[in-house]
């Protein structure tokens, strides 16, 4: 079990992830933006991984995975993406991303690749 933040614009989405991964037995805060993420992350440094929207206002999901290698963070990244596009895997996987999950998800199936996730640390 860990402490699993979920970054979405989605209100609705937010709680889907939320639900699923604390009915898994996770701790979960929620942050609306990329920018929110980035101090949740910084007032909550026990988070070992984050379930991440691709397409945010401001700061996207890429940008908020780039900003936080670039500061030596090795937080686990799930991204969730409505856009399948090779393109945007590749930018998101350079980026620092370590997995992805295309919208519409199944809710078993975002907590088996949190599950993996964690698992490899
Ligand atoms: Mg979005």
């Amino acid at each position: 079990m860990a402490h699993v933040l979920a970054v979405d614009d989605d209100p609705d989405i937010l709680e889907l992830v939320a639900l699923k991964l604390r009915s898994a037995g996770h701790t979960v805060t929620t942050a609306g933006s990329g920018e929110r993420a980035r101090d949740v992350l910084a007032a909550h440094p026990d988070i070992e991984l984050a379930v991440v929207d691709h397409m945010l206002p401001g700061m996207t999901g890429v940008d908020l995975v780039r900003a936080l290698r670039a500061e030596g963070s090795a937080l686990r990244v799930l991204m969730l993406t409505a856009r399948s596009q090779e393109r945007d895997l590749v930018g998101g996987f350079s980026a620092g991303v370590d997995d992805y999950l295309t919208k519409p998800f199944s809710p078993r199936e975002l907590a088996v690749r949190v599950r993996a996730l964690l698992d490899r640390r």
